[in-house]
């Protein structure tokens, strides 16, 4: 006869348990590790952080210090040489199927010296958590044959792979290799699923590098972040406190001149800008065009859409030369690419002074009103509502 265990549960009931606690672990992920710790956008009443904190030393072996270093440097280095875990550099395989062993190998006591900062060092962490990584799971091990009989075996290890194989291989390598992109961010980060329910909103990825330090990870009204409902539950009870996922610009219906806070609205929301751009003018002039193109070209509609409006250190050597030999012939299409590079010149090109900034806006708006290209014409005029602050 097995033994089942304290709670002598059913399989139905074992896979609920299973699925709960993993659950846990997730939200413990997303929400301290990464949301308050790697990148402070979130305050955490002591006792919830320390719970959480207890948790992933209980389920995971996972250490603070260590995940937050490796995170922050992922964000730092993001697809170079240096980034831990980058599928762009490294290939997806090796991300998706030894992403916990590249967290364990660029653990170096550099790496945690220069990204670990701000991180726990109490007394349990230096006496317990630290020198016994291991020794939670071992509990909790225990824990699972006591209370699940032998059926806590294979509960177990699901437990040790959940976090090693969602967030270390799925995120970390999916998330930089497929998916859909909202924003054109300067790494290959793409949202996985508009439903981050799972590794609990993790899943928008995309979003999450385009705006690192907002607490919020879901941008558009059909994206869900499941992190961010527990977030806003728990601060309903006094036991977090968002940062960073309010507005950064307001458009302000009616305002025509352009100033220096329309230049600064329009660099703080670049990637939402730009987002725009693609959709009110890049996609209506080239549905435009496409009657025109002729048979080489058309098939590769679709490609020359995402080039058209990608981050430009992103194009490929092969890539510059099929856009470049598409604008060569298409004088609408080179005009609104320029149009685009122009607007990024704003927020990229450094040692401006604002009001060399708002000079160039200002000539931005007016050549495009008089483009001729209805769409650039109604964007400048979109342009010119932007403001810091929301209408009166
Ligand atoms: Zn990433
Ligand atoms: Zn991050």
């Amino acid at each position: 006869m097995w033994y089942n265990g304290l709670l002598d549960l059913s399989v139905m009931q074992l896979v609920l348990v299973t699925l709960v606690m993993t659950h846990i672990t997730i939200v413990s992920v997303t929400l301290y590790l990464h949301r308050h710790s790697a990148h402070n956008s979130l305050d955490l009443n002591p006792v919830l952080k320390h719970f959480f904190r207890f948790w992933l030393w209980f389920t995971t072996a996972q250490n603070t210090k260590e995940w937050t270093a490796i995170h922050r440097k992922h964000h730092a280095k993001c697809e170079t040489k240096e980034d831990p875990h980058s599928p762009v550099v490294m290939g997806i395989k090796k991300v998706f199927w030894q992403g916990a062993e590249l967290y364990a190998e660029s653990a170096t006591p550099e790496t945690l010296e220069r990204y670990g900062q701000r991180t726990p060092e109490d007394w349990l962490e230096r006496r317990v958590y630290t020198p016994h990584k291991e020794l939670g799971i071992v509990f909790l091990a225990v824990m699972n044959l006591a209370l699940f009989g032998v059926n806590g075996i294979w509960i177990w290890a699901i437990q040790m792979m959940w976090v090693p194989f969602w967030a270390a291989g799925v995120i970390n390598g999916v998330g930089h290799w497929f998916g859909y992109r909202n924003y054109e961010c300067a790494d290959n980060a793409r949202n996985i699923s508009p439903i981050g329910f799972l590794v609990g909103g993790e899943e928008l990825h995309n979003n999450h590098h385009t705006y690192p330090n907002s607490s919020k990870l879901s941008r558009r009204w059909f994206e869900i972040d499941i992190g961010w409902g527990y977030i806003r539950l728990f601060q309903l009870f006094g036991l977090a406190k968002p940062k960073g996922y309010r507005p950064i610009a307001h458009c302000v219906p009616g305002k025509q001149d352009v100033d220096v806070e329309t230049v600064q609205a329009i660099a703080n929301n670049r990637f939402d800008i730009m987002r725009q751009y693609r959709k009110r003018v890049m996609e209506p002039v080239l549905r435009q065009q496409k009657t025109l193109m002729d048979d080489e070209i058309r098939p590769r509609y679709r490609k020359l859409k995402q080039l058209l409006s990608r981050e430009v250190t992103l194009i490929k050597p092969r890539e510059k030369e099929q856009l470049e030999t598409v604008l060569e012939n298409y004088a609408a299409l080179r005009q609104i690419y320029e149009k685009s590079l122009e607007l990024q010149a704003l927020w990229r090109q450094r040692g401006l002074k604002p009001q060399e900034k708002l000079q160039a806006l200002m000539a931005w708006c007016k050549e495009a009103e008089a483009s001729g290209i209805r769409y650039l014409e109604e964007f400048a005029e979109h342009l010119r509502a932007y403001s810091l602050r929301p209408s009166a």
